[in-house]
């Protein structure tokens, strides 16, 4: 359809939105499965009930003025699941697969806030409160989703991703060493270990100090959690 004015651009926009709802409806499932942190699931399985409340209120929009629902590909929301489902593939699960997702949904988020701002506007100047009121709503509820990730980021993922892989360099390390003083000195090697893993932790600090907050790090319950959970995944 030819935008030939602000009336048309916004049913456009609707109608892109309506799909971008669509395609998330299909996206938000296979994100709660593949999260690890409760909370990020059950945060995306809510929304997914929110997404199927947005998508009635673009309905009701789209019949407010007039207009009957129509298809159309929403290209920039099939290129943002496309692109973190794909770098979602290639984490393993776990914290970082977690931080992952929250990545690419935060940019979803953010993709829907600019689109409900804006035609949530174009709606109150074209004089259709109604219509502005309903994308009004739904753009609370991005903003809400967008912020309760933010959330969850930093109360735990953010934390146990860098734990990950603070343990993770740090034990390649450990690995190396124990197995040299296990040959070289046998039983004193267990004791020397300890040492070592010293060593590698502040190593580990001194890269912390170089990039990220070291009190995020530092946090022993998140340490714990992760090496109980890695030694649980070992047997
Ligand atoms: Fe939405
Ligand atoms: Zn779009
Ligand atoms: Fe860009
Ligand atoms: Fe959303």
């Amino acid at each position: 359809m030819a935008v030939d004015s602000l009336r048309t651009h916004l049913i456009e926009e609707l109608t892109d939105l309506l799909d971008a709802e669509n395609q998330l409806t299909k996206a938000l499932p296979k994100m709660a499965k593949s999260a690890t942190s409760p909370a990020l699931r059950s945060a995306f399985q809510r929304h997914l009930a929110e997404t199927r409340g947005q998508i009635t209120r673009l309905d009701r929009a789209l019949r407010q003025l007039g207009e009957k629902p129509r298809r159309r590909t929403c290209e920039a929301m099939e290129g943002l699941l496309t692109e973190g489902e794909q770098v979602m593939h290639e984490a393993p699960a776990g914290a970082l697969r977690d931080a992952v997702m929250i990545t690419a949904a935060q940019k979803v988020e953010h993709y829907e806030m600019a689109s409900y701002g804006t035609v949530r506007t174009y709606a109150q100047v074209l004089g259709e409160p109604g219509v502005a009121r309903l994308l009004a709503q739904t753009l609370k509820e991005e903003k809400t989703a967008d912020g309760k990730l933010t959330t969850i980021a930093k109360r735990s993922v953010n934390a146990d991703a860098a734990e990950e892989w603070h343990a993770q360099s740090g034990e390649g390390a450990l690995d190396k060493a124990g197995a040299w003083f296990g040959a070289a000195i046998g039983g004193a090697s267990r004791r020397l270990t300890k040492g070592t893993r010293r060593a590698a932790d502040s190593a580990g600090l001194a890269r912390e100090r170089a990039g990220v907050k070291p009190s995020r790090l530092r946090r022993t319950p998140s340490r714990k959690r992760a090496a109980s959970k890695r030694s649980r995944a070992r047997r």
